[in-house]
């Protein structure tokens, strides 16, 4: 016997939930099923997000920045301390107390909008039928009108760098250091290399950061990488670029690394290594294979634009497909698939979708960068603004960054906006919401901002893009 649904998702992250929610929300019978345990053995709803990915990088890195600012930032304010000190075992628990609130939060917003959750693993076989090897042991079938798979993604292992959960680890690992390792070498000067680094580079570890490519974050606009790889030097964080690590060797205690810097090799010994090469779409054991759901060259499930399968009725949804590896962009494709499935519109809008680094400055941007539109041929302006001549980041002691506003060269029409700076993971929305309204650099010019806040910041770079800004020279 199976269970009968109208919507079966697999996979209870950032995608997986929105979508089951909404599809509750809109009147379906939803069963959303999830094989992740917590660090307590449970099981535990939100996916990478809630687990080991966004939230709990963010609760070490509020940690990690609060005892760097008491060590180099509150003196000036006339602000000291004695010896302070970070205990790694209380900031740790406190991640997780945050982690534990939100997964059960999951729970408690399915129950509310009566979402049954199996705690299991699925398999999707043809005919819209899921097989659940639940954690119980007992095994049951569902059948959903429609499925959504949100299977989300893994850690990229590295076949000379195994993950052993002790000295090489992924993000799982790195949140859960036991102790600030006194070096960590981190292969990867992506998102997770960088924000995880620079947690345990606050608190005392010495890192390196070994990046084969030779330019420093390719995707970000190349203006605002070389300003935030200043600022990271400068901190000490030590990133060394076009560095192509071959091999990782695990010898009482430390881990051995060689390298080619493109001149020669070079070795490297650290007491922890943090692997960050990127991540791939979670599909092993997924599809059965009659299942009829096509993969891609890159192994992620093959959609169409509104996240349609090569089978009818079944959807995917976030990380598991094309597209950035971001949770709001699987917040939005998870509630646009339900609202689809409802026979409403539903749509995400690539182009718009805001990208963060929560380092020390955060980094930011929507649209295109520079490069991207010269590759276009398309003609553009730019504005930029810097926050040292911001009288709030001023104030904060915040000086570092810049706010790029790009637009067309004829229309005016904002094609991206680029930050560097504090809270600019905030202030990054101001340019989605104009480019979503397809407005203008003189729209931004035009609307009155609040004084002093950082977000002055985008105002003068929109009055830059018009060489009118007030507040330096043009
Ligand atoms: C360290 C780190 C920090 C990050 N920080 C950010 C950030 O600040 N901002 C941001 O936007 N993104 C961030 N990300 C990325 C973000 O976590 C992902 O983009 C997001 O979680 C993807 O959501 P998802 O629902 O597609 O998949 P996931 O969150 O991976 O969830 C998929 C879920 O499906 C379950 N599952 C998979 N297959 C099956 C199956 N066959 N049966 C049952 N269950 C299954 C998995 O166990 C998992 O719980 C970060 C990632 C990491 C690793």
């Amino acid at each position: 016997m199976s269970e009968q649904y109208d919507v079966v998702v697999i996979g209870a992250g950032p995608a997986g939930y929105h979508a089951a929610i909404r599809a509750a929300q809109l009147g379906m019978k939803v069963a959303c099923i999830d094989a992740a345990l917590g660090k307590d053995g449970k099981p535990a709803l939100g996916g990478t997000c809630l687990r080991v990915g966004c939230i709990p990088s963010k609760a070490l890195l509020d940690s990690s920045r609060q005892f760097h600012n008491l060590q180099h930032l509150f003196g000036e304010h006339g602000i000291s301390a004695k010896d302070p000190k970070i205990d790694v075992k209380t900031m740790v628990g406190r991640k997780d107390k945050i982690v534990k609130q939100f997964t059960g939060g999951i729970a408690q917003l399915f129950k509310a909008n009566k979402i049954t959750a199996y705690y299991g693993f699925g398999t999707l076989h043809a005919g819209k039928k899921v097989v659940v090897k639940q954690h119980d042991g007992m095994d049951v079938e569902l059948v959903g009108k429609h499925v959504v798979i949100a299977a989300g993604s893994d850690s990229i292992e590295l076949p000379f760098a195994k993950f052993d959960g002790k000295h090489v680890v992924d993000n799982v690992g790195a949140l859960d250091f036991e102790a600030v390792p006194k070096r960590l070498g981190v292969i990867g000067a992506g998102v997770i290399g960088l924000e995880l680094g620079s947690v345990w580079k606050r608190l005392g570890a010495e890192v390196t950061i070994l990046e084969a490519m030779p330019d420093f974050l390719a995707a970000a606009d190349a203006e605002a990488a070389k300003v935030a790889l200043k600022e990271f030097k400068k901190q000490g964080l030590d990133i060394k670029l076009g560095a192509k690590v071959s091999k990782a060797e695990v010898k009482k205690n430390e881990v051995h690394l060689t390298y080619n810097d493109g001149k020669s090799d070079q070795s490297l010994v650290v007491d922890k290594l943090l692997v960050a090469v990127g991540r791939k779409a979670a599909t092993k054991g997924l599809l059965a294979d009659d299942s009829g759901v096509k993969l891609n060259e890159r192994g992620q499930v093959e959609v169409d634009e509104h996240c349609k399968t090569s089978v009818d009725g079944v959807w995917a949804v976030g990380d598991c497909v094309r597209g950035p590896m971001l949770a709001h962009k699987g917040f939005e494709e998870g509630i646009a698939v339900a609202e689809l499935i409802a026979g409403l519109p539903g749509h995400v809008n690539l182009d718009t979708v805001p990208w963060v680094i929560y380092t020390e400055p955060e980094i930011a941007w929507v649209g295109k960068t520079e490069k991207q539109l010269k590759d276009e041929g398309v003609p553009f302006k730019t504005g930029s603004f810097p926050f040292a001549a911001v009288g709030r980041a001023v104030a904060m002691g915040e000086p570092a960054g810049f706010v790029k506003v790009i637009a067309h060269e004829e229309t005016d029409r904002i094609l991206g906006m680029h930050l560097v700076g504090v809270n600019v993971s905030e202030l990054v929305h101001e340019g989605v919401l104009a480019m979503e309204f397809h407005g203008s650099a003189e729209d931004l010019a035009r609307i009155c901002h609040a004084h002093p806040t950082l977000s002055e910041a985008i105002h003068d770079a929109a009055m830059a893009v018009d060489k009118r800004a007030i507040h330096k020279a043009n």
